[in-house]
């Protein structure tokens, strides 16, 4: 399952925000791999695409896909070298797909900030800094072991070892460790590693429930954008306490609340999908009258991997994957006309998978 680990200076919003996630938690059961755990959230991710498919196939129930936010408390200046919940913070925060910045926009003499006053650009450096450290501390400790390996010629110890003495010269010169050109190889070790400056970021502003409507009136979220678009990194603007509050409301009085803010998704909606394509993830279904689910694969994954998401033993036996786009099926009305029409394909192990397929996989015991 996609986690997001959420980050921020104290007082910045982060509990507030974490508590909006764990009142919209989904039940455990549906989802047999969600950590359990306090720090960790598991939220829906909301797709319209399912309730026009169930209607359709005529399903018993709908399970959307989930995403999981981890609360990574205990950040402070220093915590690289161990300072308060340090340690603890670093591993949680190597095993998470993203990182989600809070980044406190919202002035109020009530509540004091850790650095006196309130300065998103400043927080942000903190915390990256704190996440250059980190990564530094674990590269040299690393380097040493990996000399036998480099010395005996194995690939992998020399391929590792390029990696992270790049990574090491550009933190240590203060540069832009995204801006780092890795060849195919090295790109592949860059993903087994967990190193916390190559993880995909998001900015989050937390900002004054009266800015939401609109938000570049805001100075301080404008200058995070225009730090963070120099960088490429896109700035979710919420509100955590308006959050806290949608995740207290059922159905109607959730969008007839959101609608007086201007509102047209939650912002932990905007969080998700931003999590999304950040991560190039796509989702595909299965359909039939037990149930309507989704389920999620990164960009470029084909058929039997797919299937392996569902079980592994989908993958090992995989023969073909009978694939109907969403598209084609809501022109045609029903399976039976999309069959017809000649819409249902039988792909194979090579097959690309795309967002929106309906899948329904062969597979050998
Ligand atoms: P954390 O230390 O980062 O987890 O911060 P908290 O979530 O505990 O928030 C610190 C304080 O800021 C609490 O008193 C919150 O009620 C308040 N707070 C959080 N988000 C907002 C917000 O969007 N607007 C305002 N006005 N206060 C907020």
């Amino acid at each position: 399952m996609l986690s997001i680990g959420i980050v921020g200076l104290p007082n910045v919003g982060k509990s507030t925000l974490f508590n909006a996630i764990t009142k919209s938690q989904v039940l455990a059961a549906n989802y047999p791999f969600a950590t359990i755990d306090p720090n960790v959230g598991v939220v829906q991710v909301k797709d319209e695409r399912l309730e026009v498919l169930s209607k359709i196939y005529k399903s018993g129930k709908i399970i959307p896909t989930a995403i999981e936010f981890i609360d990574i408390a205990g950040l402070v200046k220093g915590a690289a070298s161990g300072e308060g919940l340090g340690n603890q913070f670093l591993s949680h925060i190597r095993q998470v797909d993203a990182i989600a910045h809070v980044i406190r926009c919202f002035d109020d003499t009530n509540i004091t900030h850790v650095e006196g006053k309130i300065d998103p650009i400043r927080d942000l450096e903190i915390i990256e800094l704190e996440l250059r450290l980190a990564d530094l501390e674990s590269i040299d400790k690393r380097l040493p072991r990996l000399e036998k390996l480099v010395k005996t010629k194995v690939k992998e110890g020399m391929i590792e070892q390029s990696v992270l003495l790049k990574v090491k010269h550009m933190i240590e010169n203060d540069g832009l460790v995204s801006d780092l050109v890795f060849d195919d190889e090295e790109l592949k070790m860059v993903k087994l590693m967990n190193l916390l400056c190559l993880k995909p970021n998001l900015y989050i502003a937390n900002l004054a429930e009266s800015d939401l409507v609109d938000p570049t009136k805001n100075a301080y979220f404008n200058q995070l954008k225009s730090k963070a678009h120099g960088v490429g990194i896109d700035v979710i603007p919420i509100s955590a306490q308006v959050e806290y509050e949608i995740s207290n409301l059922d159905g109607d009085d959730q969008l007839f609340f959101m609608e007086s803010y201007g509102l047209k998704e939650s912002g932990l909606d905007t969080v998700i999908k931003k999590g999304y394509e950040l991560l190039g993830l796509k989702t595909y279904f299965t359909c039939g009258p037990m149930e309507t689910r989704a389920w999620t694969f990164k960009e470029g994954t084909k058929a039997p991997q797919a299937a392996g998401i569902i079980h592994t033993d989908f993958e090992r036996g995989f023969i073909k994957a009978e694939t109907l786009s969403y598209k084609d099926l809501v022109e045609s009305g029903t399976p039976q006309l999309a069959k017809e029409r000649g819409k249902v394909r039988l792909e194979g192990k090579e097959y690309i998978v795309q967002d929106g397929d309906i899948m329904l996989f062969r597979f050998n015991v």
